[in-house]
């Protein structure tokens, strides 16, 4: 991916909608994201941000632009999968 395309933003939304890395760690501090039942553990939740930061479809380093979900917030999830159909980044964990 080039640097263009990584620092390109959604279309339809504005700066207003830039959260910085600090904002979201604080989203991940919440007690959700310490509950094992909730999260993926942490091997499979760096193997799904590895996979994000090799697609083109992630904006600014921080934004899926399928999905429009901050990838460090959703990859956290065992519920959630990549929103590409095609070529899957990641599947939901379900051990
Ligand atoms: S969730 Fe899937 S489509 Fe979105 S940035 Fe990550 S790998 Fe790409």
């Amino acid at each position: 991916m080039n640097e263009e395309s990584r620092n390109r933003t959604c279309r339809g939304c504005g700066p207003q909608y830039e959260v910085t890395e600090a904002q979201i760690d604080r989203i991940l501090q919440a007690p959700m994201f310490q509950d094992e039942t909730i999260v993926v553990p942490d091997h499979i939740y760096e193997q799904r941000l590895a996979a994000c930061h090799g697609c083109e479809h992630l904006l600014q380093e921080q934004t899926c632009q399928l999905c429009g979900c901050y990838v460090r917030v959703s990859a956290k999830y065992r519920s959630k999968s990549c929103p590409n159909v095609k070529l899957r980044g990641w599947e939901s964990y379900a051990n």
